[in-house]
């Protein structure tokens, strides 16, 4: 079955972010926890929660029950004209626990549609204020999804090639430290006046390759922003829920963003769904007697019922006591064996946030088409252990579920790996 179900995929799909002719896609048929099943009974251990969006773990049967429970009530409304419980729910707990100025929430698809509702947001915000602001801040080595507007702000490089000339025009800035705050500012003051809005990935740059920075150093830069009338749309699309160690990156902040983005791990990786929230103000620039002044965006499963549902479960789950605590004990067990890893000769820029541990294997460049990372990938799956390798980048990002053992295995693979 395994040789066949590859066959009649090879007939009819097509991959993201594959070169068809040379990748095989295993067949998987089921998964349970942190694990995941191939069509040949083999069992990987999900070591990257499938794209980062897996919280806690495969066919969890408390959201299966959830989602299964609200099928049979509604399963889809038109949000134009109509609400219903699961999206009204799901707001009020999400803004429950973001910061206290996110007063409003706007649905759409997943982290792509959340960041392109952000910018129109900001857009036509500085429109309906009467500026006339459309120049848009971000950090090199970004990513913020795969449509056109997050494309245009995320960085460039082979993949955005073909499109270069259709993204508008973005101005980049390294990400802060201790060292080159001034001169980041005074960038940002030359651009004030026409900047729409600053766009972030708060503490980790997930796709440009597990890059961080501090704490300190991005408080102090959205400071600066702020002081200058820059909006800052904070993207936790990767590192919302939990990530980060505590519940959202902002968390850990000393300056509250203006609007935020949300996806993968919202639904606890279940199913797509996006989020937008802002400020009380921004909203209020579209409240208004004329119809014109309307937020002219929605998809067609704009809040779907049904992933509302999953997120609710999924926002039970998290905040139990045992999944706080299982996220503080991987962040435990990464900080021991960043320690231990960093003393291996191949290994360098062992970096950790939370439950994200990077590191990278020592070679010419990071490009995302060296050969080391199909090499690593490969040596991974033979393994057993899902690891996705952002070029030579390693980086562990699991599931919450993630028992204390397969943990250990994990970290026992690159050791292996590292030593062949
Ligand atoms: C994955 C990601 C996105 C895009 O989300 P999709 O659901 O894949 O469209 C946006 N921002 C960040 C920070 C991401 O990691």
């Amino acid at each position: 079955m395994f040789n066949e179900l590859i066959a009649r995929d090879r007939q009819v799909n097509w991959h993201p972010y594959s070169q068809m002719k040379t990748t095989t896609h295993i067949p998987i048929l089921s998964g349970k926890g942190s694990y995941l099943f191939d069509a040949e009974g083999n069992r990987y251990i999900d070591a990257v929660s499938s794209w980062w969006v897996t919280l806690h773990g495969h066919a969890h049967p408390y959201i299966a029950d959830k989602v299964y429970e609200q099928l049979q009530c509604l399963e889809q409304v038109i949000f134009a004209g109509f609400t219903h419980q699961p999206a009204i729910t799901l707001s009020e707990r999400l803004l429950e626990l973001l910061p206290a100025n996110q007063t409003k929430v706007f649905y759409s698809d997943n982290g792509s549609t959340a960041v392109e509702v952000a910018l129109k947001m900001c857009i036509q915000f500085a429109h309906q204020s009467g500026k006339k602001k459309n120049k848009i801040l971000a950090f090199k080595d970004g990513y913020h999804g795969d449509t056109f507007g997050a494309m245009s702000v995320s960085e460039r490089g082979v993949w955005t090639a073909p499109f270069q000339d259709l993204l508008f025009e973005v101005i980049f800035i390294d990400t802060p430290n201790s060292s080159n705050l001034e001169e980041l500012y005074t960038l940002i003051d030359q651009h004030a006046s026409e900047l729409a809005c600053f766009i972030y990935e708060p503490l980790v740059q997930g796709a440009g390759g597990m890059l961080m920075h501090t704490v300190d150093a991005l408080s102090q830069l959205m400071r600066h922003c702020r002081n200058r009338g820059v909006i800052l749309i904070q993207d936790e699309v990767f590192v919302g829920f939990g990530r980060t160690g505590t519940l959202f990156a902002a968390d850990q902040l000393s300056e509250q963003p203006d609007v935020m983005c949300f996806s993968k791990g919202l639904t606890g990786g279940t199913m797509p769904l996006g989020v937008t929230t802002c400020r009380e103000e921004i909203y209020q620039a579209f409240y208004a007697d004329e119809k014109m002044k309307a937020f002219f965006h929605g998809h067609s499963f704009t809040a779907s019922p049904i992933a509302c549902a999953a997120s609710l479960a999924s926002l039970d789950l998290l905040l139990q006591v045992e999944t706080l605590e299982a996220i503080q004990r991987i962040v435990g067990q990464h900080t021991a064996f960043a320690e231990k890893v960093r003393t291996v000769p191949i290994i360098e820029e062992v970096r950790q946030c939370g439950t994200i541990l990077a590191m990278d294997w020592r070679v010419g460049g990071t490009s995302y088409f060296n050969n080391m990372q199909e090499q690593l990938y490969k040596k991974f799956l033979a393994e057993r252990i899902l690891m996705r390798p952002l070029g030579n980048t390693v980086y562990i990002v699991p599931p919450y579920c993630i028992s204390e053992e397969d943990l250990n295995d994990v970290y026992d693979a690159i050791l292996k790996i590292a030593e062949q």
